[in-house]
Parts: C-alpha cells; structure tokens; sequence
C-alpha cells in the first residue's frame, strides 16, 4: 500500500517514562508503516528540557500556535525527588501549565467507551466531556484567617479614581475570609472554546452555575456565555444541536440521569471535582483522553494520564510492562484526524478513523491490557503486554486499510 500523505506537518511532543516508551512504539506499529509521517518534533522529556533551560517547551507551543495541531506524550512536572533522580538545574514548571497559559486553551477531557466497561452509572450511554475553565476562582484566591472581633471589606479602587467598598462580615469572633477573582477576558475565551468544541463534535453544550445565590459573579459568567453564543446560534442550528444553561444543582441531577453524548462546561472547582467523577465513573484514566483548544482554535491532543511511572522502572528492570497505550493512541489519531481535516485531507481522517476501529476490534475481542481485564464484563478477556496489543491492533488495522 502506498503512505497516506501529509501536507502540513504535526507539532510532535515527546515526553517521559513509560509513555515515552509507549510513544516509539505506537510510532513503529501503527503510524509509520501507514503514513508518511510529517511532524515537527521536541523533546520536551525532562532531561532535553532541563538542557534548554525549558526553552523547548515554550518553542514547542509557539509552534502548535504556527501550525494549529500538535500531540503530546506525557511528561514529568518535576518535584523535589525529581531534582535529584534527574539531577536538575531548576524544579521546572509543568509543561501543560505553560502550553495552556501561552495558547490561553480550554482542557476538554473525554473517556474512551467500549461495550465491555459499563460505567458506574447504568443510564450513560455515550462519554461526557467536561470542559474545563483553567483560571481563577478559588485557584487565584486570596484568604485570611482572623482571631479578633472585627469587620471584613471588600474594595475596589478603580485607575479612574472610582471606589467601591462592600462589608463582607462583622465579625464577633475569629473566621475566615477569601477573596477571589475572575476576568471577562478569560470567561469569554472559555466560552468561545466551548462553542467551538461542540461544534466540532456536533454535540450539545452544557454549562451551569450558581447565578441565582452569586448573583453578580456567577450571573457575569451566565450573561458571557449567553453573550456569546449569539455569535454561534446559527452554526448551532445548522448543525442541531443546542446550548442549555441551567444550575449547578440541576445540572448535576439531571447528568447522572442522562445518557451523556454531549459536553460538560464547568467553572474550574467544579471541572476539577466533576472530571475526577466523570472520570472514574466511565471506568479508567487510562481510557481518558484530553485536548486543549485555544479560543482561536489551535489544538493540543494528549492522554489524560501521566508517564506512569510504577511500569516503567519494572521496565528499566527488563520486565514487559502491560501499560495501556490506548488514550496515547487516541491523542495521535485525534490529531491526524484534525490535521486531515484543515488540510482537506480525506485519507488522512479515514487512516485516524480506521486506527481507532482497529483498537476498538481488538478490545472487543477481549484482547486488552491488564488495567481493563479486571473492569471488562460478558467477554472472556485476555491480558496483553503492551507490544502484544499494539500488534493486535496492527493487524486489524492492516485488515482495515488494506495494506
Ligand atoms: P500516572 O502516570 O497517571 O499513573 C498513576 C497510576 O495509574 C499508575 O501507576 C497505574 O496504576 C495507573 N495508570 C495510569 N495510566 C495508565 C496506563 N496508561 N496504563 C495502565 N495503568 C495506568 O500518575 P502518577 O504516577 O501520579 O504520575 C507520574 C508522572 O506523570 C509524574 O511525574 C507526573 O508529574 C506526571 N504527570 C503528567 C501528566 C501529563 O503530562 N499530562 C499528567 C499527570 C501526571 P498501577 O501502577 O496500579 O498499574
Ligand atoms: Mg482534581
């Protein structure tokens, strides 16, 4: 069979550990023997990024910012045990922090769902996405602990020499206090990615707050949304689907009574507890998949999960590991998907397609990696290595693609 083509290449995101092993062989099993592989490549593995000062991490999003499409490998956000274990210049930031602070994205998480996991909840039929807003709240807070009696403000002093001041509380006795913030600017981002993404996926958006008690807070984020999605009604009608607000409360009552298939926008603490939820409820981290998309509509696909760092020193050890390279799989096929589609690509949004058929024919067959054998119901399961499943699935794609 002839390679599929590329015209524009991918922003290739290399990274750490047991992931890093898994990304060479997703490459040599099922990218490389099928497509003429196009893609502009960084380390962004700790030791490259200690190297350069994490220079490459910040060329590495400059880049998905030039070309629009990038997939990432897992990667190692160092710590004090890390400094040593790699012998590090500095404890550099996470990579994901600084990626999502220069494409100013939106993170977008979304289990990968076979008929032999049931999820928790009986009613979901299809996966949930939470999108999730990155910034402020509680995240950017400030917060003072009190001992005395006494009376808490809450000021604004305006550059135009306006000032407004609210009491907070008279205290009687000691408390707390928190003061927290958010910007229009970075409401209405999370809200453009939000319509985008669901237009993407022709899904229904979700978004919910708690407008009727945080009436000017939580109302701001309400009227933005709102606001916004004027500029995407018709698109959203075009495609049939819809945007609903309601409360959080509500919200949260009527998903574990849906049947999911749409997407979940959430305020950043109730994204972070919801997605944990989410998450586990529809089975695996491992089965996670994630991508971040800016408002201008640049996008980083990556798996949810870390480098997995338990299976690789068993690696080093010469032991084959059975780590689930299915969400790393998916990060890549999410990209080519993309990629072919800018690029009026046809080939290219099939091989993506028949890649992800190809995994879900094996799984079906029982054939998995260990982390799914112990979830898996009504089929015989079968636990892999991970080179073993990987060949599996190699031979379904070949079957598929004619190759
Ligand atoms: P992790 O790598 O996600 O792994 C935690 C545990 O979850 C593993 O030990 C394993 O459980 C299970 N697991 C996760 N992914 C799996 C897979 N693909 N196949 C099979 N089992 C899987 O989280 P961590 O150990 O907390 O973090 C390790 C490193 O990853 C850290 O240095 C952290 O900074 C980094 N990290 C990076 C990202 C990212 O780049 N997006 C995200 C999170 C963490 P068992 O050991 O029980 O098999
Ligand atoms: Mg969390």
């Amino acid at each position: 069979m002839e390679k599929i083509k590329m015209t524009t290449p991918l922003v290739e995101m290399d990274g750490d550990e047991m992931t890093r092993i898994l990304w060479k062989m997703i490459k040599d099993e099922l990218i490389l023997p099928f497509v003429d592989l196009k893609t502009e490549y960084y380390d962004l593995g700790l030791p490259y990024r200690d190297k350069t000062s994490d220079q490459v991490t910040i060329d590495s999003a400059n880049a998905t910012k030039r070309l629009g499409v990038a997939v990432k490998c897992a990667t190692i956000t160092p710590n004090v045990q890390r400094m040593s274990e790699y012998n590090l210049h500095q404890m550099w930031k996470s990579p994901n922090g600084t990626i999502r602070a220069m494409l100013d994205g939106t993170v977008f998480r979304t289990p990968i769902t076979i008929p032999s996991i049931h999820p928790a909840v009986k009613f979901w039929k299809k996966p949930i996405t939470i999108a999730r807003h990155a910034y402020g709240d509680v995240y950017r807070d400030v917060e003072i602990q009190t001992t005395e009696p006494g009376v808490a403000k809450l000021v604004f002093e305006g550059v135009s020499g306006e000032r407004i001041e609210e009491v907070i509380h008279e205290f009687a006795g000691p408390g707390v206090i928190e003061g927290m913030h958010n910007t229009d600017a970075s409401i209405r981002s999370f809200a453009h990615a939000c319509f985008k993404y669901a237009l993407d996926l022709k899904q229904n958006l979700w978004f919910a707050t708690k407008d009727t008690i945080s009436k000017k807070y939580d109302g701001r984020f309400k009227a933005i949304f709102e606001e916004v999605f004027q500029e995407y009604k018709d698109a959203f009608d075009a495609a049939g689907i819809e945007y609903f607000y309601t409360l959080i409360d509500d919200a949260v009552a009527r998903v574990m009574r849906s049947e999911g298939g749409f997407i979940w926008a959430c305020k950043n603490y109730d994204g972070d507890v919801m997605s944990d939820m989410v998450s586990t409820a529809f089975g695996s981290l491992a089965m996670m998949t994630s991508v971040l998309v800016s408002p201008d509509g640049k996008y980083e696909y990556e798996a949810a999960h870390g480098t997995v760092t338990r299976h690789y020193y068993k690696y080093l050890k010469g032991e084959e590991t059975s780590t689930n390279p299915m969400a790393t799989i998916f990060a890549w096929s999410g990209a080519f998907r993309k990629r072919g589609e800018l690029d009026n690509l046809p080939e290219l949004v099939n091989y993506a397609n028949q890649l992800e058929q190809a995994c879900f024919d094996t799984l079906n067959e029982g054939l998995e990696t260990k982390d799914l054998v112990n979830l898996s119901e009504g089929i015989t399961p079968k636990g892999l290595t991970s080179l073993e499943f990987l060949k599996e699935i190699r031979k379904r794609l070949e079957i598929r693609l004619g190759a």
